[in-house]
């Protein structure tokens, strides 16, 4: 692939310039409960979204469950042990426990803030779900008042430092042009996860920006092997809500039924048959009309693409496709080194999908739950000790922009982000790839990864229009390369991370695998320091 045309320089053209105590970067349910939190401790915070803070993001589109668990020991005992064996023992229940804490805490807020959670027979609010738009929007409103500054459309682009420590952040100005720059004692990434502009709603916006950023000041990931989330939806919509599927049936073009793809293994079924055939899909077990209706009630944006054309789901067969969702509805992001969300640089934190949620649900997808209790949660400690770091340290003041002096340093061309974004899917899209993961086939993507990253690190857009489309192309070629980084490493199948040439969890692998660097990625072991459960004999 030919991506470079010329030689260039990059050139600045500051609109705007702030300085807080604490810059949120990310305005998903994780940015937004890390700025309230930072604030109430009367921090000053900036807010900066690439789109709108309470409509942009994978809460924002749909409805979402909470791992929201009464403090009851025994409820609170089978919640921890629900996911510990499907996530290959790397969770941590001394993670498990404040977070449980805190989302039971946070979610009762809510409710007194007025959201409309619904009520059963007996008249008690139901709070283990919330509707995507009408939570942010209250969060938004929250937010706001609390005298948070908020800047939609101001994607961050790279991360400031002073010394060792991190001190800010610079980006885009969508809507007017040109770049702001934001001067903070601390920052706390929530800019989410990575689906790879798969088009699965509400993700095209997650394309992996806080891992590189994160990166390029030295933080760690890990987890990233964890990335393999792919969600059923209809071959022509980009809906991935999939908790309707458990009333589906799944089908051959010649109507013949697919054993056992209603399972819950039955996303490998389904991944299987469509490396050689299309997949249909029908919600037959979706019997009367009343169960019909709670369903339409429960997920209206399912619905919204059948209606447009005139597809019963319930009588008619759909051809489905598994979309991917990256680390989104999978579990890797940035190491946290504690329960404050710090990663291992001074002054930077993450929160949401932006960290890995290994802690709670070790190799399993966090989707259905616990990723949205973790957003809570982690958002939450990250503001709290982000504010805490801002005041505990001086402001910064001799700020550079280390991403800014290595394009000036490195000879830098032009690149086409189309191409780059074409070449990542290409490697990451594939279920025979991606999916269904061997030494081999891993191996020759990363190398072409590999080859991709050195051609476009220290590449610029055409023009000012194609910053952000080359940054998020940039960052989606990291994201893979770690993913499969990871994943060759990783020689087991644990968690959602399915090895076809090493098909058993192996003992000996019961740790996490830690990677940092850029050009050269290092990648380490972690023991899983907790009171888990043994590893169980396979
Ligand atoms: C279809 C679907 C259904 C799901 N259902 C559930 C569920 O039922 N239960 C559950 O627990 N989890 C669920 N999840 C996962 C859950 O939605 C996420 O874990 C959650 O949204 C994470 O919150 P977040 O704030 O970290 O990220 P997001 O909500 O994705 O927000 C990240 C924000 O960062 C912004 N951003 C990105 N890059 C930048 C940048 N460079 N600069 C500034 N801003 C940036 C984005 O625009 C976005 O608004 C689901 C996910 C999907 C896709």
């Amino acid at each position: 692939m030919n991506l470079s045309l010329t030689n260039i320089s990059p050139s600045k053209n500051r609109q705007s310039d702030f300085d807080c105590d604490v810059l949120v970067i990310g305005g998903g349910p994780a940015g937004c409960w890390a700025a309230l939190e930072a604030v109430a401790t009367n921090a000053s915070v900036v807010l900066v979204e690439k789109g709108y803070c309470g409509s942009s993001g994978a809460t924002a589109s749909a409805g979402t469950q909470i791992w929201y668990v009464k403090p009851d020991p025994e409820e609170r005992e089978a919640a921890m042990a629900s996911r510990e064996a499907m996530g290959g023992y790397l969770s941590d229940r001394n993670w498990m426990r404040p977070v449980l804490d805190k989302t039971f805490e946070s979610v009762n807020r809510l409710a007194d803030w007025g959201y409309p959670f619904p009520r059963d027979e007996s008249g008690e609010q139901q709070r283990i779900s919330v509707q995507g738009p009408e939570y942010m929007r209250l969060l938004r409103r929250k937010v706001k008042n609390a005298g948070v500054t908020i800047l939609d459309h101001h994607p961050a682009t790279h991360l400031l430092v002073d010394g060792d420590r991190v001190a800010g952040a610079t980006g885009i100005v969508q809507q007017g042009g040109g770049e702001w720059q934001v001067t903070a004692g601390a920052v706390v990434l929530a800019a989410g996860g990575c689906a790879f502009m798969s088009k699965a709603l509400g993700c095209d916006v997650l394309t992996g920006d806080g891992y590189l950023m994160g990166a390029e000041v030295g933080a760690e990931l890990s987890g990233m092997e964890f990335s393999s989330a792919y969600a059923i939806s209809p071959a022509f919509a980009s809906i991935t809500k999939t908790a309707l599927y458990r009333f589906a049936q799944f089908y051959r073009k010649d109507e013949s039924l697919i054993e056992g793809a209603g399972s819950a293994r039955g996303r490998s079924i389904i991944a299987r048959t469509l490396l050689s055939e299309p997949v249909f899909a029908r919600l037959d077990l979706a019997e009367t009309d009343e169960v019909r209706t709670i369903l339409r009630q429960a997920q209206p944006n399912f619905f919204v693409p059948f209606d447009r054309r005139g597809i019963d789901p319930f009588t008619q067969m759909f051809e489905v496709k598994l979309r991917l969702e990256g680390t989104v509805r999978g579990t890797g992001g940035l190491r946290l080194t504690g329960l404050d969300c710090a990663t291992t640089v001074p002054g930077l934190y993450a929160a949401g999908d932006n960290a890995t949620r290994e802690p709670i649900c070790g190799g399993f997808t966090g989707g259905g739950s616990h990723n949205a209790a973790w957003a809570i949660a982690s958002g939450s400690f990250a503001g709290v000790a982000a504010a805490g770091f801002a005041k505990a340290n001086a402001k910064p003041h001799s700020i550079s922009d280390p991403q800014a002096e290595n394009l000036a340093r490195n000879p830098s061309h032009y690149a086409d982000p189309t191409a780059i974004l074409a070449a990542v899917q290409n490697e990451v899209f594939p279920l025979d790839i991606n999916y269904f993961r061997t030494h081999d086939v891993l191996s020759a993507a990363l190398k072409r990864l590999d080859s991709l990253w050195d051609d476009i690190k220290t590449a610029v857009p055409v023009d000012e229009n194609g910053t952000l489309r080359l940054r998020q192309a940039q960052a989606m070629t990291a994201t893979a390369r770690y993913m499969y980084k990871a994943a060759i490493s990783r020689t087991e199948t644990r968690g959602m991370h399915r090895r076809d040439d090493f098909p058993k969890q192996d003992p000996a692998q019961h740790h996490r695998l830690v990677l940092s660097g850029l050009d050269d990625i290092l990648i380490r072991s972690e023991p899983v320091g907790s009171d888990l459960l043994p590893e169980v004999a396979e």
